[in-house]
């Protein structure tokens, strides 16, 4: 059986490679009694899919000195780094980088010997330019991204009241900011969610009492908080100080705004077996597949043949054929007719390429070196081929190229979330610009001529979006704009195409 640490491992590897990459995940710990700073290893790799750029550990000491490790690559291409740099500490911050904003150089978390503080940040400011007044001209030279003007803004004057500056700084930031923030001389960490809710964060107490852990993703807390029912959601909008005295709130006057959590993250981002915003990410996925099998069923399509494409489309492949299952059985189908409705592995991807899935210029032949499709398996049937999402359409489009020259009788792909036309702006790495993305200002029609598929069909925004309003226990509402074109928080395109905001 595969360890946790593989299956994520595999999971980053196998990344579609016109794929979406996210911009970070976040993991810290707030130890009582010095533990080792090595401890962040595990929860970073299992956040690894949030970002694979670039990994940072940042530590301090209890006497407030500070220990760091920041470099490209993997986690696991820098264990042993980590366990160099290793020491004793009280306070843990780690960041898996994407970089959406600053470029290859940004590795956080950032914290210079001479600041004051730690800062690690998931999501992307609409407005950096606007914090540039809290920074002393001198100093705005060497700025590098978004979440470097924040850092930046927040720790001049050091000898002032860190609180104090979260409460006036950050109710001017605009966009998508989960932040982890150490306060190095009073040693304590901040927790802090943007009022729009945008990126998950979470933390729990840890089981051996000795402080708490805090992560973007449920995912990352298996081994030190192993009960689920003990992790605990930063609202949108909250902000958490953790101390000797455990968890505390700190009011931050952030403007009252329309709660806009990403549901990208339940449709891609998150990895299946975290909860986010409270909704288990792999069942979400179930259920979208299911709806759109539901559709299919109602249209009189029923397939062959039910191929995932891996890793991102199994879930939805799932409770696609589960519902096919169902209706066939109904329907009064043969057992061997219905076990040919679970989905099978037609499209295999060789994880021994190396990281070809980070250079977009290599994307079309690396689909190639890294798809095979199995013939025997799919020889004149009509297949269904289920996939989470359909962004660029090169992927998709080459395995349909290569589905119907291993001899498919024809090729239906259904995507379990509607169709992406327009860019991110919230620390997601499609922008819309050059035709990016293959949906924008295209009907289904369109899209299939391009996909070269024999039909397309897509999950509607408002099934998707009922089914996550569904999934949670409390009431959910969600960012939409790569589907809808509405933005919760305005956005200067241009600027933001432009990446001029630095
Ligand atoms: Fe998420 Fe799309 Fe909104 Fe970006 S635009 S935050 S990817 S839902």
């Amino acid at each position: 059986m595969a360890s946790a640490e593989s299956d994520v491992t595999a999971h980053v590897q196998s990344m579609p490679t016109d794929g979406i990459r996210h911009n970070c995940g976040l993991a810290a710990f707030y130890f009582n009694e010095p533990a080792p700073l090595s401890y962040l290893i595990g929860p970073l790799q299992r956040l690894n899919h949030r970002g694979q750029e670039g990994v940072g550990v940042v530590g301090v000491r209890n006497d407030g000195t500070m220990v760091a490790h920041r470099s490209e690559g993997l986690v696991r291409d820098n264990i042993n780094d980590i366990i160099r740099a290793d020491t004793r500490v009280t306070i843990a911050i780690g960041h898996d980088r994407y970089s959406t904003s600053g470029g290859l150089k940004a590795w956080q978390p950032f914290g210079t010997k001479t600041d004051n503080i730690v800062t690690a940040h998931n999501g992307n400011l609409t407005n950096p330019l606007s914090l540039l007044h809290y920074i002393p001209p001198h100093k705005r030279k060497v700025l590098v991204s978004d979440t470097h003007t924040l850092h930046k803004a927040l720790n001049t004057h050091p000898e002032r009241n860190l609180e104090e500056r979260l409460q006036t700084i950050l109710p001017r930031a605009e966009g998508a900011f989960s932040l982890i923030v150490a306060d190095r001389r009073k040693h304590a960490l901040y927790l802090i969610r943007d009022p729009w809710g945008f990126r998950p964060l979470h933390y729990a107490a840890l089981d051996n009492g000795n402080g708490y852990i805090a992560a973007s993703e449920t995912s990352a807390f298996h081994q030190f908080a192993r009960d689920n029912n003990n992790i605990i959601e930063v609202m949108p909008g909250q902000c958490l100080r953790i101390d000797t005295s455990g968890v505390t709130e700190i009011t931050i006057n952030f403007p009252k705004v329309p709660i806009a959590q990403c549901i990208f993250e339940l449709v891609y981002l998150g990895y299946p077996v975290s909860k986010i915003f409270e909704v288990p990410a792999a069942e979400f996925r179930r259920h979208c597949g299911a709806s759109l099998a539901h559709i299919d069923i109602k249209k009189g399509f029923v397939p062959d043949l039910i191929v995932p494409i891996r890793d991102s489309g199994t879930q939805a492949a799932e409770g696609y054929a589960e519902a096919m299952i169902s209706y066939l059985a109904e329907k009064g189908y043969s057992h061997v007719e219905i076990a040919k409705r679970i989905p099978r592995e037609a499209v295999y991807r060789s994880n021994y390429n190396g990281r070809t899935f980070i250079l977009p210029s290599a994307r079309d032949s690396a689909v190639e070196q890294k798809f095979m499709v199995d013939p025997y398996v799919i020889d004149g049937k009509h297949i269904a081929v289920i996939d989470d999402s359909v962004v660029r359409g090169t992927t998709m489009k080459r395995l349909v190229k290569m589905l119907r020259e291993g001899g498919a009788a024809s090729v239906h792909v259904r995507s379990a979330s509607p169709p992406i036309r327009h860019g991110c702006f919230y620390g997601v790495d499609f922008t819309g610009k050059n035709g990016e993305l293959v949906a924008a200002e295209k009907n289904t029609r369109e899209i299939a001529n391009i996909i070269g598929t024999d039909s397309i069909r897509y999950l509607s925004l408002s099934r998707m979006v009922a089914i996550a309003q569904r999934l949670a226990p409390r009431k959910n509402s969600f960012c939409t704009a790569c589907f809808s074109g509405k933005y919760p928080v305005k956005v200067d395109q241009k600027l933001m195409l432009n990446k001029v905001c630095l």
